[in-house]
């Protein structure tokens, strides 16, 4: 009957919203909560009784009462159940246990010797088990798994292309639920690494922001009034593969002069084997002792990623443009050459409006995204998520 449909889905949406209160602005009583979501006492009652039966939601002590009986509060159960995020790079897997709240309970970090995927999903699949090995016991268990690929995903967790990765077609959502025996969510690195800033990091203050991930390659999660742009396809924010050089140097999506070319890691590297080095830290160990042939690379790659942060500045015309990734290891190195391109290179107007800073979760933005993307898909299974 309709009316039962409708009466059900109120009720999801007004449990939602009770809970996600909690959430966020716990320790609350029941009055309080009536309060804030305009609902009534009653129907908060209900809701509450039923969110601590299911153990998402427990009382504590009393609360400062305003005259009359002390009233309970309420708190949320972030241990009630255990997330798992991945980062999935070109050169290392980074994986996490969170709690429902985000808070990292056990970490690994596995490098990858090779990138093709009948190596890496065996890789993934076990760092996984030994990450929910070392769950501790709860009511909801590890709830999920969430994965960022670099690389463009579709709506079913295929990985359709990714160039770094060098794979075409992988049906990662599928292998991976299979062989797990958890719900997994695959999403783009970058819109995850977004997602993680916003809930947890630098972005939580801001509306129209844009995540930049700049490691082997570099994507955008690109914010908009809160919430990520999709495009129509959900590939949005391919922004290391515009071109900045019309006959520039080739790229691996088959194009040449993108920008990752010139303002990735990768690019980085590759200009500074003539010293000898393959690793990002070891030429931040060059810069740290004075090397000036390390520093002009920081500097020159700065310049890079400064032209096409003005371009984004222009075109965009966010308040927030985060940096993360690997490259914010080599802050100290290249955030005054940014700064300077951008500025010559901006609108005044856009330029005066955009902060650009690095990720505050340093290289974990994706990995804790891809559990809050988990926990998400676990809190909408018969919730709604708003
Ligand atoms: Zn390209």
């Amino acid at each position: 009957m309709q009316t039962t449909g409708d009466q059900h889905l109120v009720k999801k949406i007004n449990k939602t919203i009770v809970l996600e209160a909690i959430k966020k602005e716990s320790p609350l009583s029941r009055a309080q909560l009536s309060e804030m979501t305009g609902l009534n006492k009653g129907t908060v009652s209900t809701l509450v009784s039923e969110l601590i039966e299911e153990k998402l939601v427990y009382e504590i002590g009393l609360g400062r009462s305003s005259g009359g009986r002390k009233p309970v509060m309420l708190l949320f159960n972030k241990t009630a159940g255990y997330a798992i995020g991945v980062d999935l790079g070109v050169r290392y897997l980074l994986a996490v246990l969170t709690d429902l709240d985000g808070k990292i309970v056990s970490e690994r970090q596995v490098e990858l010797e090779r990138s093709e995927a009948g190596y890496v999903l065996p890789v993934l699949a076990n760092t996984v088990r030994s990450l929910a090995d070392a769950a501790p016991d709860s009511p909801y268990g590890v709830v999920g798994v969430g994965i960022g690929v670099a690389g463009i995903v579709d709506d079913k967790g295929t990985v359709l292309f990714a160039p770094n990765l060098e794979w075409r077609q992988v049906e990662l959502q599928r292998l991976l639920a299979e062989e797990l025996e958890l719900p997994v969510t695959i999403g783009n690195e970058a819109n995850a690494g977004a997602l993680g800033e916003m809930q947890y990091g630098a972005g939580q203050e801001a509306s129209d922001l844009v995540y930049l991930s700049v490691g082997t390659g570099i994507g955008a999660g690109i914010v908009v009034g809160g919430r990520i742009l999709p495009g129509t396809g959900g590939f949005a924010g391919e922004i290391g593969h515009t071109t900045i050089e019309q006959n520039g140097r080739k790229c691996s999506c088959g194009n040449k002069g993108c920008w990752e070319q010139y303002a990735s890691e990768k690019a980085l590297l590759e200009a500074a084997k003539p010293l000898g080095v393959e690793r990002l830290g070891k030429l931040v160990e060059l810069a740290e002792s004075g090397s000036t042939e390390a520093i002009r690379l920081f500097h020159e790659v700065g310049e890079s990623l400064g032209l096409g942060i003005a371009n984004i500045v222009n075109t965009l015309n966010p308040d927030l443009i985060l940096i993360g990734n690997q490259m914010t290891r080599a802050e100290p190195w290249i955030r005054s050459s940014i700064e300077r391109v951008v500025t010559s290179r901006s609108l005044p107007f856009h330029r005066k409006q955009a902060q650009i800073r690095f990720a505050s979760l340093d290289t974990h933005s994706t990995v804790l995204g891809s559990a809050y993307d988990a926990i998400s898909a676990f809190f909408s299974k018969d919730r709604i998520s708003l």
